[in-house]
C-alpha cells in the first residue's frame, strides 16, 4: 500500500482553498467510478470532520475520507423511508454551527437534479458559508461511459441538449414541463429519474411529433461495475426496459447521439470500427 499521506502532499501543491471550520462544501462525487472525483473533492474529503452522503455515492469514495470523520447517511430512495429534504438541510446547518467542516457528498453534480440548489439556499438563509465542488453528471459523463457523446449527432447534428427530470417532487410525471415544446426544441433529451414514468414520458414525446423509431439508450448504474446499457427506440423503450429488467438509477437519452455508440463503445470493447466508415 502506498503511504496514505502521499495524496495530501500532492494536493498541497495545487494551492486549493482551505476548508474552514463552520462551513459546508457541496461536493459532486460523479456518476460512480471513484476515479472521476475531482482533486478538490478529494481535498475536501481529506479535511472534512463530517460527511453527509447520498445513496448513489460509491463506498470506496468514503474510504478516502479521514478515518476519524463522521459518516452520516442521508440517502433517498424512491419508495423507502428516507430523510426529508428540510431535515438534511437542518442537519448540515447544525453540524456547521457546531464548528465542523461539513462535506455534503452527492452523486453526479450537486447542482444537477440533486437538490443541491435547495440545500445551498438553506445554507444562505442560515448564514452558513459554503462552497460548491462540481462533479461529473451522470447525464454527461455517465453517457460517455456508454460510448454516447451527448452533444454529437452524426449527420443529424445535435446542436441542443436538454436535461430533463422525469419525476416531480409529488412522484408524478412533471407537469411544469411543456413536453411538446421540449420535444420540438431539443434534438437530444437526457432524462434523469425517468425510468418509472418512461411509458408516459415516451407517449408525450410521441404525441408531440418525435418519431417512434428514434434511438433511445438506457444506461443503468453508469460508470460502475454493474453498468448496463439497453439500446431501443422511443416507441419500444418502456416495454423493452421492463422486459430487460433495467434497474435504477438509470439515465435515459433520446436522440441521434445514441447511434454513435456502435462505433464508440470503448468500455465493453464492443465498438465496431467497420461502422465508422458508413
Ligand atoms: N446529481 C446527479 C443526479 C441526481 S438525480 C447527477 O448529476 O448525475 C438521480 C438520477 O440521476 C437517477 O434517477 C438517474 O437518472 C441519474 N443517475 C445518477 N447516477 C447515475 C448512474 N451512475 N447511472 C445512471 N443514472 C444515474
Amino acid at each position: 500500500m502506498a503511504s496514505p499521506t502521499l495524496p495530501d502532499e500532492l494536493l498541497s501543491r495545487l494551492d486549493l482553498p482551505a476548508f474552514a471550520p463552520g462551513s459546508v462544501w457541496l461536493v459532486g462525487a460523479g456518476p460512480g467510478d471513484p476515479g472521476l472525483l475531482s482533486m478538490l473533492a478529494l481535498h475536501g474529503l481529506r479535511h472534512a470532520d463530517s460527511i453527509v452522503y447520498d445513496a448513489l455515492v460509491d463506498e470506496r469514495v468514503l474510504l478516502l475520507a479521514r478515518p476519524e470523520a463522521e459518516r452520516i447517511y442521508a440517502g433517498k430512495r424512491g419508495g423507502k423511508p428516507s430523510p426529508k429534504q428540510p431535515d438534511i438541510s437542518d442537519r448540515l446547518i447544525r453540524l456547521a454551527r457546531g464548528g465542523q467542516r461539513v462535506l455534503r457528498l452527492k452523486g453526479g453534480d450537486p447542482f444537477v437534479f440533486g437538490r443541491g440548489g435547495e440545500e445551498a439556499l438553506a445554507l444562505v438563509a442560515a448564514g452558513v458559508p459554503f462552497r460548491v465542488v462540481p462533479g461529473i453528471s451522470s447525464g454527461i459523463g455517465g453517457l460517455a461511459y456508454a460510448g454516447i457523446p451527448v452533444t454529437s449527432g452524426g449527420e443529424d447534428a445535435a446542436g441542443a441538449v436538454a436535461l430533463v427530470t422525469g419525476h416531480a417532487s409529488n412522484g408524478e410525471v412533471p407537469d411544469g414541463i411543456d413536453w411538446t415544446a421540449l420535444a420540438r426544441g431539443a434534438p437530444t433529451l437526457v432524462l434523469y429519474m425517468a425510468l418509472k414514468h418512461l411509458e408516459a414520458i415516451a407517449a408525450r414525446l410521441l404525441a408531440a411529433g418525435r418519431a417512434a423509431d428514434e434511438p433511445v439508450a438506457l444506461v443503468s448504474r453508469a460508470a460502475t461495475a454493474a453498468q448496463r446499457v439497453l439500446e431501443t427506440t422511443l416507441g419500444r423503450a418502456a416495454a423493452d426496459a421492463a422486459a430487460a429488467g433495467i434497474e435504477p438509477p438509470a439515465i435515459i437519452v433520446v436522440g441521434p447521439a445514441v447511434r454513435q455508440r456502435r462505433v464508440l463503445d470503448w468500455l465493453t470493447g464492443a465498438a465496431d470500427p467497420e461502422d465508422s466508415a458508413g
